[in-house]
């Protein structure tokens, strides 16, 4: 038996098995993985891609990611907070255009206080009773996660950064806590909520070892969700000096989580397109089965520079939502008006 079908066929991966691949130049066992992910992803969700309107409400930040351009100490980074009128501006929009999720994402901004955020997320709930909405806020407190999922929210995503803590404290200042990352993501899955974690790829020190932590990690979370793209080097941040993550890594990474969960919601990200013009497009083919194109207003899309040569960032709603659909029509996929939700 060749050693991607052992993966599909058990659902799992040895440290040795992950090495190979990762590291493999032999062109066809990479595209006989590729085809295999591609197969099962059809056999779940077929050709059909869901799409999530990605609304980002605020480019301040109280942490100092090490890799983060938003960092609090990037003095260069321009900041910019959505008003609540903006971000219902930004759900009507999406609405229109066929977006049925919508996800809130930002900087950990101190301005965004339960008692501010939740009659958003009700009224967006009201108006929308059709549409799940999504929140990407980084770590809050357990009632707070609670309160906002009681006000609608439906689906969390925090990407865990790393599965190694060793790892994750030379990506962070000492003030942030790996175990409490941790500790979040398993509160928001105990409230309910489906939950995404994720890493970067080539993220600096990452090894082979810490990615199969990372797979391990996300056996024992099962996640409905899994974000990962490239490493971004960023300038005016610490890290600036490492090389971008590959993109070729990524591929195989997102083939292997598709293999391994056959179910998982798994975008194709804007850190894959920055790297190659055909990066996302590429993640669908290795597996992929979300994208998520950028509602966020124009006069603040640049603003909202995690990482530097962000794409989409010069385009209306309109225009990303019509240039992805593009993109993939032309490889034979199609986009769903629909919330798109996990099914077991
Ligand atoms: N504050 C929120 C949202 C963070 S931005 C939170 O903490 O969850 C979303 C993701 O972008 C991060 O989780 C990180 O994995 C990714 N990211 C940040 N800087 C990056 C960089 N330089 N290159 C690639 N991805 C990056």
């Amino acid at each position: 038996m060749s050693i991607v079908d052992q993966i599909r066929d058990t659902k799992d991966i040895t440290p040795d098995e992950l090495n190979l691949i990762l590291n493999t130049e032999d062109k066809e066992l990479i595209e006989s993985l590729r085809a295999a992910a591609r197969e099962v992803a059809n056999s779940v969700y077929g050709n059909k891609v869901f799409t999530r309107g990605l609304i980002e409400l605020s480019s301040f930040c109280r942490n100092d990611c090490l890799y983060c351009g938003l960092r609090r100490s990037n003095g260069e980074a321009v900041r910019y907070r959505l008003s609540e009128e903006q971000i219902y501006k930004c759900c009507e929009n999406g609405y229109r255009l066929g977006f049925r999720t919508f996800v809130m994402q930002g900087g950990e901004d101190g301005w965004f206080t339960d008692e501010r955020l939740l009659p958003i997320i009700a009224n967006i709930r009201k108006r929308y009773p059709d549409c799940a909405i999504t929140l990407s806020l980084g770590e809050r407190s357990r009632d707070s996660y609670q309160a906002l999922y009681d006000a609608g929210a439906n689906r969390y995503l925090l990407r865990h950064e790393t599965a190694d803590p060793d790892h994750y404290s030379r990506l962070h200042p000492a003030e942030m806590s790996w175990q409490h990352r941790i500790d979040c993501l398993y509160q928001l899955k105990e409230i309910g909520y489906q939950v995404g974690c994720g890493f970067m790829v080539g993220s600096p020190y990452q090894t082979v070892e810490t990615l199969y932590k990372d797979l391990q990690f996300i056996r024992s979370l099962q996640p409905h969700m899994v974000g990962i793209g490239p490493f971004i080097s960023t300038h005016n941040t610490p890290l600036e000096t490492f090389p971008n993550g590959k993109v070729s890594t990524t591929l195989r990474l997102l083939a292997i989580i598709r293999l391994l969960h056959p179910h998982v919601l798994l975008p194709a990200t804007t850190a894959l397109g920055t790297l190659h013009p055909q990066g996302r497009e590429q993640g669908i083919l290795h597996g992929a089965n979300v994208v998520m194109p950028n509602l966020s207003p124009l006069d603040h899309r640049k603003d909202y520079a995690i990482y530097d040569n962000k794409i989409c960032t010069g385009e209306e709603a309109a225009e990303c939502q019509a240039c992805i659909e593009h993109r993939l029509r032309r490889i034979g996929f199609e986009t769903v008006v629909a919330r798109g939700d996990f099914k077991e």
